[in-house]
């Protein structure tokens, strides 16, 4: 996945706006700005800024940097199988290894970066690569509802 500064830029504005705005904020004019101003499909848009919104109700205290992270990750995440995700670093975001393996298990997510900056597995925390593939399952699960009300 092409990762230039003129996508960030556009999601960095699509997250503060989603995140940060009053609760009849339109998703609808937030997609169109992330569409405009990068290359990714209006749909796909869309979805992810819902996701975004969506995981904001579940951790108020999370930082703007946070849910950009997230949703920037979340466009490179890959099921490799069931309830396992290959999740892309990206070195602008502060990522040491180009992928993490997250994985669903149990109820609980976990994700290789606690092993490899901790020494253990920290299932407890929330990282953005956990936060990617929320957003990711969050926005393909609107994408197939809305495929499926096409048929
Ligand atoms: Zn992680």
């Amino acid at each position: 996945m092409r990762l230039d500064r003129r996508l960030l830029r556009s999601l960095r504005r699509a997250v503060r706006l989603a995140v940060y705005a009053a609760e009849d904020a339109e998703e609808v004019g937030l997609a169109r700005i992330v569409v405009e101003e990068a290359d990714l499909d209006y749909a796909t848009a869309l979805a992810v800024v819902e996701a975004v919104k969506e995981l904001r109700e579940l951790f108020p205290h999370k930082s703007e940097s946070w849910f950009l992270r997230a949703a920037v990750r979340s466009l490179g995440v890959r099921e490799v199988r069931g309830n396992v995700w290959v999740v892309p670093g990206f070195p602008e975001l502060g990522d040491y290894y180009s992928e993490y393996v997250v994985r669903f298990s149990g109820g609980k997510y976990s994700c290789d970066c606690f092993a490899r900056s901790y020494g253990y597995v920290r299932s407890a925390r929330i990282c953005t690569h956990v936060a990617a593939v929320m957003v990711y399952r969050r926005a393909r699960r609107r994408l197939s509802a809305w495929l499926g009300d096409l048929y």
